[in-house]
């Protein structure tokens, strides 16, 4: 970076740090893009939202409290270990996992990693269980009754049982490399430090993978919108591992398109809806966006963040030998896997506190990365049009208070981008359409449908993720 642009960079990030204590756009600028009709909508739609996010985070808190307190931790551990101990005669018969068993104990240490396992487990289990009644509500009723989703009672409760399953999966070797190591070493912060960074920057590359786990991809059938995909592409000169389409259309009506994996496994991916409401222009334009955060992804950047960990792994490391001193909590210190509980009281704490500074750094990003698609394609008419869509579709909340904004919003609000769009237009010279909401209003799905079967009438079909 240089010395030019580092003012002017944070100068930026200052103002989208600040912007939303100032003042957001009033009504009167939505209603060029969006009905009154329409906001209305998304606000009914959105803003319960904030309610059960706050009312989470409140009921969080005291749940972990609660449970440290009465000591529920070592409770459960205690109950764990016993289960652990009954199944291993059992599963040591068989020859693979006595094996396998057998290394795990050397790495542990000792036996009792078993019971470790089973803890991890059953706590997750139990905040699943607490969260379900709300999860299946809002992330399934309400999603259907809103006309965002067309999931099946089915697809939702395997989809979210793969999740529970990942989940489990991923806390445990993650409880198991932590507690294993920190058992051994008291600087395990330092010593975990290193391998998370670098298995951070390795997650990257699985990305495409994961996403598999819920929804297929397809490689995108030649067409208008594909050639203005690679067009995009070889005039940023990108590499890539191809372009596809994610099946998403027999369970959501949303639209997404985004870039997963790193290097060689570098994809781009678009959900099948979004191609079906978006035209060609317009990906070109979601696609171009997407190929400006690939700029701000650069190894520097990358290492630094990972690097954060090392502090981050010190306070918690720190906090449970202090918290765990007297065993009032139900753990000892550091090194026993009953602080569970407590570390993910840690880690929500100083995600909490950190939320808005990295919210308004994600929103800088943003900004960056619709500059990027901007500057590269000069078409901010087709821009313009795909944000309007972009929030129609997906609902998004067309006036977010500004304590949403700060606390809680990924992306700028969607009238400052297209404002920076139509910014970008006078700075160039490029003629605009004087905004009104009909302009940009998306086909219904039906339509929608009907249009795509006369566009693309052999190869294309419908899909979904999560
Ligand atoms: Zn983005």
């Amino acid at each position: 970076m240089t010395l030019r642009r580092l003012p002017i960079g944070t100068l930026v990030f200052a103002i989208c740090l600040l912007l939303p204590i100032v003042a957001l756009a009033g009504d009167e600028q939505v209603l060029r893009y969006f009905t009154a009709e329409e906001i209305a909508r998304h606000d009914e739609y959105v803003r319960p939202l904030y309610s059960l996010w706050a009312i989470k985070q409140v009921w969080w808190l005291l749940f972990t409290l609660v449970f440290l307190l009465l000591q529920l931790n070592r409770k459960l551990k205690v109950r764990s270990d016993r289960l652990a101990a009954r199944l291993a005669g059992p599963l040591g018969k068989l020859g693979a996992l006595r094996r396998v068993g057998g290394v795990l104990t050397k790495l542990w240490g000792d036996a009792t990693w078993g019971g470790a396992m089973v803890f991890v487990a059953a706590y997750l289990a139990i905040i699943t269980l607490i969260d379900l009644p709300t999860d299946f509500y809002f992330g399934w009723v309400r999603e259907r009754q809103h006309g965002l989703s067309v999931e099946t009672f089915g697809r939702w409760s395997w989809d979210s049982t793969k999740g529970f399953v990942i989940s489990v999966a991923t806390f445990s070797t993650l409880a198991f490399g932590l507690y294993g190591l920190a058992r051994r070493r008291r600087n395990w912060w330092l010593l975990l430090g290193a391998p998370c960074a670098v298995l951070l920057l390795g997650a990257g590359l699985l990305d495409p993978y994961r996403v598999q786990v819920y929804r297929d991809y397809e490689p995108l059938p030649d067409g208008p919108a594909h050639e203005a995909i690679l067009r995009t592409l070889e005039k940023a000169g990108v590499e890539h591992e191809g372009v596809f389409q994610l099946k998403m259309r027999d369970t959501t009506r949303r639209v997404n398109a985004f870039i997963a994996g790193q290097g060689p496994t570098r994809r781009i991916v678009v959900w099948d809806t979004f191609i079906a409401a978006m035209t060609p222009g317009e990906v070109a334009n979601a696609v171009g966006h997407e190929l400006g955060h690939l700029r701000d992804r650069s190894p520097g950047r990358l290492v630094f963040a990972s690097l954060c960990l090392v502090p981050y792994l010190w306070f918690i490391a720190v906090a449970l030998r202090r918290l765990g001193r007297r065993g009032r909590l139900g753990f000892d210190g550091d090194r026993d896997v009953a602080s569970l509980p407590a570390v993910l009281l840690l880690v929500w704490c100083v995600t909490t506190a950190l939320n808005p500074i990295g919210g308004a750094y994600g929103r800088y990003l943003e900004h960056r990365a619709d500059r990027y698609a901007l500057e590269l394609l000069e078409q901010p008419e087709s821009f313009r049009s795909m944000m309007v869509k972009l929030a129609s579709l997906n609902m998004a909340d067309l006036h977010p208070p500004a304590w949403v904004v700060l606390l809680l919003a990924s992306h700028p609000p969607t009238i400052e981008r297209i404002e920076r769009a139509e910014q970008f237009a006078r700075e160039k010279g490029i003629a605009m359409a004087e905004p009104m909401p009909e302009l940009f209003r998306a086909p219904e799905p039906k339509q929608r449908a009907a249009e795509t079967k006369r566009a693309e009438p052999t190869t294309f079909e419908p899909a979904p993720p999560r």
